[in-house]
């Protein structure tokens, strides 16, 4: 962490905490409280609310969950601690840890619950009485409406990552829980950023909060070079593995957002030849101390990894640094970008970055105070030449360092046989040996050359403009277009007269069919509906259950639209609509399975 430690830090075991806490913190090897801990813990023991600003990675986890799990009375039998979390990967990231930190509680049950987990087992687990409950604002709400979470006894609430949820259109709902739960509770906002709505909930629902800001100091890296390249019509693994060809490197950590792209990528990148591994948080420490120990011996020369499980890695032989997706802030950046560069070592880092993730390279800039140079993509010559560079050095080696003896033999023996020319024969075993790798790269077949709306779309990794709180892909036509390939078009009964905008349809849906938000198409606002595009064949459970999403107090109610006629279908009423390719029926497979696949991962730990 980057966070200056103030010169007096108190222990753990100075700032009251409950025994069995305390032994949980202990445990975790935790030494010293980081910033945001030492200066939060006290005061939400006391009661207080809390208003904390602090970057990501900085321990906002623990400095809430540790005081207030403190504070619970684990023989009480409802819920008393309330998280509402922006994502459903946050939600069990952060349910996780207050397990972690409440093992030592006898009794004490913490339950996740998001969109995307079937609403059956979600009220199974609800009636077992958690009484810490860590959520989704959309899901939490569902709950409360339908009466199967019940807030009378709450003590607490903690808004983690508040401007998240604001940019995911969730403070609408936040605001409809607050004043779901009792006056007397305790308030706990946290935010990486503190924009006018974030502070404005601040001021209406927590009472005298106590303030607190951890400022964090971007250090400069001046022995790495930094170079971006703008996302184009070029997909990025292509792009990427361009850049592998080309780059003189020796070991390269590259950062992507999700835990499943690090498998993804580092299974795609082992295909084409470079040895990777991914680290991910699903990785017990054991399986990451592996990868990393292999990186150092040289064993493994790529590692896919996100942000926190690359967080303080130290391997010198670390000569790139990929940023494949945007980091989520400058700090982060700097945090990646310094596993190059180590002990003076000069390192190069680069950058990905769609158009519409212009403003992140901006302000990168201006919190490094360095430039990062623009860069073009090497093409099919430069390849070519990179690779006959290496063939000749390989051959340098190989007659400077191994006995050919018995190998001249037989080649003059050939050529003397054919009366071939040796220069011939020569280039006959160049030909050979550069089939898998050819000297003469076919030329790359560009990326179609896509519309500007779905360059930006495709090529943006998980969370497009949502940082930017602008609303994503919005069109305001009334006309409505065909979809694109693999994509279908459907109504929702949300429109602008509701007071919907596209991120909060974005928002809702990705949360609640786990479907990644770069999967969802073009939105169009009408006055009192909407139209969205979402991935061919949705199942039919999902669509059932998209269909009693709220968004802006109404239910969506979606349908899929007839572009022939203005009246909506029942799903599965698709028979005149041609098929389209096979292929398009992937990325929705996926992004159901990854939303099926946490729940029952919980599960199975549950039971
Ligand atoms: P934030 O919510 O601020 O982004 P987290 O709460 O997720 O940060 O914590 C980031 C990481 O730091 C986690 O892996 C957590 O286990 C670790 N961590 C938190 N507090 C401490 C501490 N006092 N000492 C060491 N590691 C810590
Ligand atoms: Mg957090």
């Amino acid at each position: 962490m980057s966070t200056e430690q103030p010169t007096s830090t108190p222990l753990f075991s100075e700032l009251g905490l409950a025994a069995p806490i305390l032994k949980a913190v202990q445990e975790a090897g935790y030494e010293t409280p980081s910033p945001i801990q030492a200066q939060s813990i006290a005061p939400l023991l006391e009661g207080r609310d809390l208003l904390g600003q602090a970057q990501t990675g900085t321990g906002k986890t623990a400095a809430f969950a540790l005081p207030l799990l403190s504070r619970i009375n684990a023989k009480a039998k409802s819920p008393q601690m309330l998280v509402l979390a922006p994502t459903r990967e946050l939600a069990i990231q952060v349910a996780e840890a207050i397990q972690t930190y409440a093992r030592h509680l006898k009794g004490l049950h913490v339950l996740p619950i998001y969109g995307g987990q079937s609403m059956g087992i979600q009220l199974r687990q609800l009636q077992r009485n958690p009484q810490v409950i860590v959520g989704t604002p959309g899901r939490v709400l569902d709950h409360i409406r339908r009466g199967t979470l019940r807030l009378g006894e709450l003590q607490s609430l903690v808004l983690d990552e508040a401007d998240e949820m604001l940019r995911m259109g969730f403070i609408d709902d936040v605001e409809t829980i607050l004043k779901e739960t009792p006056d007397e509770r305790q308030v706990a906002l946290f935010s990486a950023t503190m924009p006018g709505p974030v502070h404005r909930v601040a001021k209406r629902y927590l009472k005298d909060p106590i303030e607190i800001r951890i400022e964090t100091k971007t250090s400069t890296v001046d022995t790495i070079n930094q170079r971006y390249w703008q996302v184009t019509g070029t997909h990025k693994l292509d792009a990427l593995t361009r850049i592998l060809e080309v780059e003189d490197f020796d070991a390269m950590i590259i950062f992507v957002r999700t835990k499943n792209a690090t498998s993804e990528l580092a299974e795609k990148l082992e295909a084409r030849g470079y040895s990777s591994s991914p680290i991910n948080g699903d990785m017990n420490q054991a399986a990451r101390e592996k990868a990393v120990d292999r990186m150092k011996k040289g064993k493994l020369d790529i590692l896919v990894a996100t942000d926190v499980a690359a967080r303080g890695l130290d391997i010198p032989r670390i000569s790139h640094v990929v940023n494949y997706d945007v980091p989520y802030d400058t700090e982060s950046y700097v945090h990646r970008i310094g596993r190059t560069g180590r002990a003076g070592r000069k390192g190069e880092a680069i950058l990905f970055i769609s158009p519409r993730e212009k403003r992140m390279l901006f302000a990168i800039e201006k919190a490094t105070r360095q430039t990062i140079t623009k860069m073009q993509l090497p093409n099919s010559e430069d390849i070519a030449d990179r690779r006959v560079m290496q063939f000749n050095q390989q051959l340098s080696k190989t007659i400077e360092s191994q006995d050919l003896a018995f190998f001249q033999n037989v080649v003059n023996d050939y050529q003397q046989e054919h009366e071939a020319d040796p220069l011939e024969v020569a280039a006959a075993l160049a030909y050979l040996v550069q089939k898998s790798r050819p000297l003469k790269p076919v030329k790359h077949v560009e990326a179609r050359p896509a519309r500007r709306e779905r360059e930006s779309r495709n090529d943006n990794s998980d969370r497009p403009s949502r940082r930017e709180g602008k609303p994503p892909r919005r069109t305001n036509g009334s006309a409505i277009r065909e979809a694109e390939a693999g994509m279908q078009t459907y109504r929702v009964e949300v429109g602008r007269e509701h007071g919907a905008e596209a991120k909060n349809l974005v928002g809702a849906i990705a949360n609640e069919a786990g479907i990644d938000s770069k999967d969802i198409g073009r939105i169009s606002l009408q006055d009192n509906y909407s139209t969205i595009d979402l991935p061919e064949g949705m199942p039919k459970d999902l669509f059932q259950q998209l269909r009693k999403v709220w968004v802006c107090n109404k239910q969506l109610e979606i349908s899929l639209m007839n572009l022939n006629s203005p009246e909506p279908r029942e799903q599965g009423d698709n028979s005149e609509r041609p098929r389209k390719a096979k292929r398009s029926g992937k990325p929705r497979t996926r992004a159901r399975d990854k939303a099926r696949r946490p729940s029952q991962r919980r599960e199975a730990k549950k039971d």
